[in-house]
């Protein structure tokens, strides 16, 4: 089953405003049961690649312009966002997007909105979802906007986890997090990896962070892959690091 092809991203290219060209043909998969992290300096055309995996470029303004692009077998570009959660795709957007005035719980329920389960099902997940992110269940009655950074992040990713994903795309997880959050929230994304065979796409800036917990990465700079292989290849290339993604 690990071999099994989950998500293709072949060739595609994409622009903003039928202007602005932000990917020259990206091509990656993901295999179920994998860790993909996508690398490279700002503006290097992450967030874009994420967005037309999740169908969410037209709501930018922008469009996938040429390639495919196929979860599961599904045409992602024909597929609505909401159909793709149905069918088990599921995004995090890159600043955790919570609703602030709505408690911790009340969050976490509107991740489960449009997959039709009753009462107990949700509060099965609910306790699923606490079991993974303990601070969330101490916070449950909090106004999201009262928590902080990491359990905004940890609620983002726990609503995602409501709507029962295969493949869940992350955009910078650890941004604006300290180093100590941001370990806590990639091993418990490795453990819902391991343990639930959950395959995880995940754009980092933080590199090195992002090393650590993934299987294989693709390097994209200028909206071009310019290097791809296993986690453990690019760790031990320092060269390269420097080279495309800023870091000594
Ligand atoms: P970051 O970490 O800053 O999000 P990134 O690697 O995710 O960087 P993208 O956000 O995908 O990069 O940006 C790729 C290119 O597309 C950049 O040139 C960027 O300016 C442009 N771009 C991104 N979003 C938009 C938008 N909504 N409208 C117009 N251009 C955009």
């Amino acid at each position: 089953p690990h071999e099994e092809i989950q998500l293709v991203v072949e060739a595609i290219e994409a622009d903003y405003n039928q202007a602005v060209v932000a990917l020259h043909g990206v091509s990656f998969t993901v295999r179920r049961g994998e860790i993909r992290a996508l690398l490279g300096s700002n503006g290097a055309g992450k967030s874009t690649t994420l967005k037309a995996v999740a169908n969410l470029l037209p709501a930018e303004r922008g469009r996938v312009t040429a390639g495919a692009i196929r979860f599961e077998g599904h045409n992602v570009r024909a597929t609505s966002t909401g159909d793709l959660v149905r069918l088990g795709l599921v995004q995090v957007l890159e600043g955790r997007h919570v609703f602030r005035s709505l408690t911790v719980e009340d969050n976490l329920v509107t991740g489960a909105i449009g997959r039709g389960s009753g009462r107990a099902d949700i509060a099965r997940d609910l306790d699923r979802v606490y079991g993974w992110f303990p601070r969330l269940a101490e916070k449950r009655r909090a106004p999201a906007g009262l928590t902080s950074g990491g359990e905004q992040q940890m609620l983002a990713i726990g609503r995602a986890l409501m709507a029962r994903p295969r493949l869940i795309v992350l955009d910078e997880p650890s941004m604006g997090l300290a180093p100590l959050v941001v370990r806590d929230i990639f091993r418990t994304l490795k453990q819902l990896n391991t343990q639930e065979q959950l395959s995880i796409l995940v754009a980092e800036q933080n590199s090195t962070v992002a090393l650590t917990y993934a299987d294989t990465a693709t390097v994209l700079e200028n909206g071009v892959v310019v290097l791809e292989g296993t986690a453990a290849e690019l760790r031990n290339r320092e060269d390269i690091k420097a080279f495309y993604l800023g870091e000594g």
